[in-house]
């Protein structure tokens, strides 16, 4: 961390403590995800020219037409996929900043998350190998089928929005899992899908905006 992140790391403490109390006002209830977004710095996956606003509640650029989403979502999606328990093998597509991938390697075991875009990926990389965030597993490649070789997952998060849900995705779902989802194009809306013995229960939750998840690497 070189000198200026850390000068602004100081003020961070205090400004993410007010995240925190933000968070509880605006329903968010787990205090291990609360706990998990106050230990991670959100200003360091920002481009420095906007850090003073990384504690704000609102989504910001990240390059390559990108957002990271707001702390409220990444917090409600975190709260849902734990269902209040500790999650094993979880998985992430849409790496984006690499921030929701750092809040998840709080309160699960172990993280895999698949960026399409090789910048995004490389900065991700470096930056949560930087943050000594070891149980993240970081992967360049298209996530829209999810990721074969580390199915099946007890928790599933995609950061970004499919006009309908994969087959295939499902399927990478372990039983007893949860995948919390924005399913839509320009409605959307925040799923979340259980797997049981038996099949599949699908629940909307609240509307929601995020980027499109698009097919390909680039
Ligand atoms: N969780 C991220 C949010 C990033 S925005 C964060 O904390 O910053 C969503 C990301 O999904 C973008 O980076 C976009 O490139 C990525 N994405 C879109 N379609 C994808 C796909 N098919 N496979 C993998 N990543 C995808």
């Amino acid at each position: 961390m070189n000198s200026l992140h850390a000068g602004i790391g100081m003020t961070s403490a205090r400004t993410r403590g007010r995240m925190i109390e933000r968070l509880r006002t605006q329903g968010i209830q787990d205090e291990v995800v609360l706990a998990a977004m106050s230990s991670v710095p959100r200003h360091v996956f920002i481009d420095e020219a906007l850090s003073s606003r990384a504690y704000d509640d609102v989504s910001l650029p990240i390059g390559h037409g990108q957002t990271i989403s707001q702390p409220y979502i990444v917090a409600r999606m975190t709260e849902i996929l734990r269902n209040g328990k500790q999650l094993g093998r979880v998985l992430e597509v849409g790496t984006g900043c690499g921030y929701q991938a750092a809040v998840l390697a709080q309160v699960a075991k172990e993280v895999y998350s698949v960026e399409r875009i090789q910048p995004l990926y490389l900065r991700a990389k470096k930056q949560l190998f930087d943050l000594k965030l070891r149980n993240v597993n970081v992967r360049y490649a298209d996530g829209t089928s999810g990721l074969s070789d580390g199915a099946p997952f007890e928790g599933i998060i995609m950061a970004c929005a499919a006009p309908a849900l994969s087959d295939a995705l499902k399927e990478q779902l372990a039983v007893g899992g949860r995948m919390v989802l924005p399913i839509g194009t320009q409605e959307q809306y925040l799923y979340l899908i259980e797997r049981t013995e038996a099949g599949f229960r699908e629940t909307r939750l609240d509307a929601v905006k995020f980027v499109p998840l698009l097919s390909g690497k680039t």
